[in-house]
């Protein structure tokens, strides 16, 4: 049996050891056009504040192709593939055949539709080499500028404040990390980095830079020009499957997927931010690009794609933060789009002891939650969201950090 992977992020090399686990003898190649050893994406973050050395960041040893007698292909892209003749064709004009293939290619970064994009010191920050380049630039930067107020915008504005650098973040929603917290508990956290030395201007978006080969100056929407030597977008990221044929492969905002991670085509499987499967709190197809969700993808991908079945019970948005000494967890719908009029919420807000729960329910199903500085029981509540247990004790008893798990039980 052939297997081919293509992408060596977590979701990749995560199906890979599975597919090892399962298949002894199976040729299994990874194809991915990073060279770096498998890493941790979401502490690329760390590596720009200046508290994790890069080495650090990989989450599998150099030995790991060879032990688990996996071929890398690095530092190529793949640049097609023909599902009826069962063949990846990488950017250097080669030919990888397969009898299993898997997309893990996760995503790119959504680009800037303005004036000056190209000039110097202007950033993604997706992966290491986007990183390192950032580093470099920091000896020269004064004020950097943030495009955009998601979790990517957010990181690179936490770790550039760390580093001692007058940060801009630009938000058009009206309060930082709007998809994954509501707007009390995104009001919360821009103060936190407010009071660390964050600007923070929202209703506005940057439509021209510029500079003299390097960014100097953003031209924002409303007309006025701010000093910037460096800009970092993070306006959100897409799946990255321009490169898989649309009649073979179904797409929408990502590679379609079933339970066992197979695509509408034969053979072909796909798991992590590249895929669109079923959530499990909104109850329709998701694109949850997030790291607990590539790993169990990976993991679901390998096992089925090696021949033993195995159903994914459904994907989950969720997140930890730490902010400065704030800390802030979530899970499923609590953004202000999400939660409407069918919902039922409760919340316990201390604005004094700056701590924050909210519940969201629908019907008797805890479809969400958000927390700030009482994150207790934040296990027990995301297991509750994912099992869509009913809840048939009074809602204010969740609101409790310190609620007997054994309530929820007696039924
Ligand atoms: C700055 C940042 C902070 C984050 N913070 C968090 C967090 O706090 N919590 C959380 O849960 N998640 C976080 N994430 C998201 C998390 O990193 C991703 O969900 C996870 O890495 C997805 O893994 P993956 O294997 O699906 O894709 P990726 O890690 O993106 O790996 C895909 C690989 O495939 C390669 N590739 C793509 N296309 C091709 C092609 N055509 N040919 C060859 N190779 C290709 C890519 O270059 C990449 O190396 C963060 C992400 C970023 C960027």
């Amino acid at each position: 049996m052939k297997y081919v992977i293509i992408g060596n992020g977590v979701a990749g090399v995560t199906a890979a050891e599975t597919i090892r686990r399962f298949d002894e003898s199976g040729d299994i190649s990874i194809i991915s056009d990073e060279t770096f050893l498998p890493y941790c994406r979401p502490m690329i973050s760390n590596l720009l504040e200046g508290s994790v050395p890069e080495e650090k960041l990989s989450i599998r040893s150099k030995d790991f192709y060879d032990k688990n007698r996996i071929s890398p292909v690095l530092g190529v892209r793949a640049s097609s593939i023909d599902t009826g003749s069962r063949v990846v064709v990488t950017e250097d004009g080669k030919k990888h055949p397969y009898d299993r293939l898997l997309l893990a290619c996760g995503a790119d970064p959504k680009g800037l539709d303005a004036k000056g994009s190209e000039l110097e010191n202007i950033f993604f920050m997706r992966n290491i080499a986007h990183v390192k380049k950032m580093i470099s630039a920091l000896p020269q930067i004064k004020n950097a500028l943030v495009l955009g107020g998601g979790l990517v915008g957010f990181k690179a504005a936490y770790s550039l404040l760390k580093r001692g650098v007058s940060v801009t973040m630009l938000i058009r929603s009206g309060y930082p990390l709007s998809m994954q917290v509501d707007e009390t508990a995104g009001r919360m956290i821009q103060t936190v980095l407010q009071d660390h030395g964050l600007t923070v201007r929202t209703g506005v978006s940057a439509e021209a830079f510029e500079g003299n080969g390097r960014v100097q100056k953003a031209v924002l929407s409303d007309g006025d020009r701010i000093d910037c030597d460096m800009a970092v977008i993070g306006k959100g990221v897409f799946p990255a499957h321009g490169f898989v044929p649309r009649d073979s492969i179904n797409t929408d905002a990502g590679i379609l997927v079933d339970r066992h991670m197979k695509t509408s085509s034969d053979c072909v499987y796909a798991a992590g931010d590249v895929a669109e499967s079923f959530d499990l709190s909104r109850q329709r197809r998701w694109v949850n690009a997030i790291w607990p969700e590539a790993v169990s993808q990976g993991r679901v991908a390998g096992m089925n794609m090696a021949g033993h079945p195995i159903s994914y019970r459904g994907s989950l948005s969720r997140n930890v933060i730490r902010i400065f000494d704030t800390d802030v967890m979530s899970a499923g719908r609590v953004s202000k789009r999400e939660v409407d009029d069918s919902c039922r919420t409760a919340e316990a807000f201390d604005p004094g002891r700056k701590t924050y729960r909210k519940l969201v329910f629908d019907g008797d199903i805890l479809v969400g939650f958000v927390m700030v500085n009482r994150v207790e029981q934040g296990g027990v509540l995301t297991s509750l969201v994912q099992s869509r247990m009913p809840v048939d004790i009074p809602e204010q008893y969740l609101l409790d950090p310190n609620f007997n798990v054994s309530r929820l039980m007696r039924r």
